[in-house]
């Protein structure tokens, strides 16, 4: 891909291809924004242009030299040598004979980014390249380097290599510590606009015409999330909150119904069925909130992201109010925080919808 086809971002593309450009690229460098936009696409294309030996007058990698075949071939390894770590059940092996090449992508082998693998990156940096003109390290999910590692990493930024340079890459930089931040130029991202995701899901035409809103607004700007979405999967998904929301609402005013509690619980067993669908699962949720909320705010016309329920969404924000909104947040809070912990989620679920409701009522005979 060339600078100038990158999906959003104008601004970090034009930093990027500048550096390039005017040979200016320093020793380390700063991604940072939110997930899905392309932070490692760009880092990639950036390590492919440095050492690229034809790179066009836009600083564009040629994609055809031998350096950027290398450079292909480096990142290919790269990602297969992860995978393979990854799946290894024992830790020792998993950062077993560590190599890094002179194009080296660096990832999390665990829920971190380990100890050993930045002190392979710091014995490797200040050695000089074998096949490249500059050796690139590109670091991903940098939030997650161990604490026992930061040390070492600052280390290495703070005297930096001749010929080496860091693409830390970040989705929350604000977990980074400071003083790795500052020794980076930091490149900042954003959500990609709305008017770009929707033009990319038309024209990729998986999605029919009638989703095609609903793709672009649950995207929320990530063109990754643009690409994956799969409608039939996110209904799916969204269903069983539909039904909480149905449970959880009660009547405008005059007769008050009991909640329905059957439903509600069925709908939570539904929401926790698979583990790992969890996530996506609680995202789906605190959208529907947020959409709530929207819609509390403005009424109809609110920008909601679930655009195809709006209706629905309107008829459950009234009588649940700002207030009511609130308090099924903080449940989601606490059953977000259940599942971090590892505790059963059908819990966490079940003690959201009592915190909600109040107790089940108790029938008489
Ligand atoms: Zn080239």
């Amino acid at each position: 891909m060339r600078f100038k086809e990158f999906l959003g971002n104008r601004k970090a593309v034009e930093t990027v291809r500048g550096l390039v450009a005017g040979d200016r690229v320093p020793g380390a460098l700063l991604f940072a924004g939110p997930d899905g936009v392309g932070k490692k696409t760009l880092a990639l294309m950036l390590a492919q242009a440095l050492n690229c030996a034809r790179q066009d007058a836009d600083g564009n990698a040629c994609g055809e030299c031998p350096a950027c075949r290398k450079g292909e071939a480096m990142i290919a390894a790269a990602r297969e040598d992860l995978e393979r770590r990854r799946d290894s059940k024992d830790a020792q092996r998993r950062v077993e004979g560590l190599v890094y090449f002179d194009l080296q992508l660096i990832e999390p082998l665990s829920k971190f980014i380990l100890i050993e693998q930045i002190r392979q990156l710091r014995s490797t940096a200040y050695t000089r390249p074998f096949e490249q003109p500059r050796r690139i390290f590109i670091v991903d999910e940098a939030q997650t380097i161990h604490w026992q590692a930061v040390d070492l990493l600052l280390k290495v930024l703070e005297e930096p290599p001749e010929t080496t340079t860091l693409i830390l890459i970040t989705s929350n930089a604000s977990s980074l510590r400071p003083t790795i931040r500052s020794r980076c130029l930091r490149v900042p991202f954003l959500p990609v606009e709305d008017e770009l995701i929707r033009s990319l899901i038309a024209r990729e035409g998986r999605v029919t015409k009638a989703q095609q809103e609903l793709a672009t607004r649950v995207a929320a700007g990530s063109v990754a999330a643009a690409r994956a979405f799969d409608a039939a999967e996110y209904e799916r998904r969204r269903r069983p909150w539909m039904g909480f929301l149905e449970s959880v609402n009660r009547p405008r005013s005059g007769t008050r119904k009991e909640p329905d509690w059957d439903s509600l619980f069925d709908s939570s067993k539904a929401l926790t069925e698979k583990r790992d669908e969890f996530d996506e699962t609680l995202r789906i949720g605190y959208l529907m909130l947020r959409d709530l909320e929207l819609v509390c705010e403005h009424g109809k016309s609110a920008a909601v992201a679930n655009v195809d329920i709006l209706p629905h969404l309107v008829a459950w924000a009234e009588p649940l109010g700002l207030r009511g909104i609130a308090r099924l947040k903080e449940g989601l809070d606490e059953a977000y925080r259940l599942q971090i912990r590892n505790v059963n989620q059908q819990l966490g679920l079940e003690s959201l919808a009592l915190d909600l409701l109040g107790p089940p009522p108790v029938h008489a005979g």
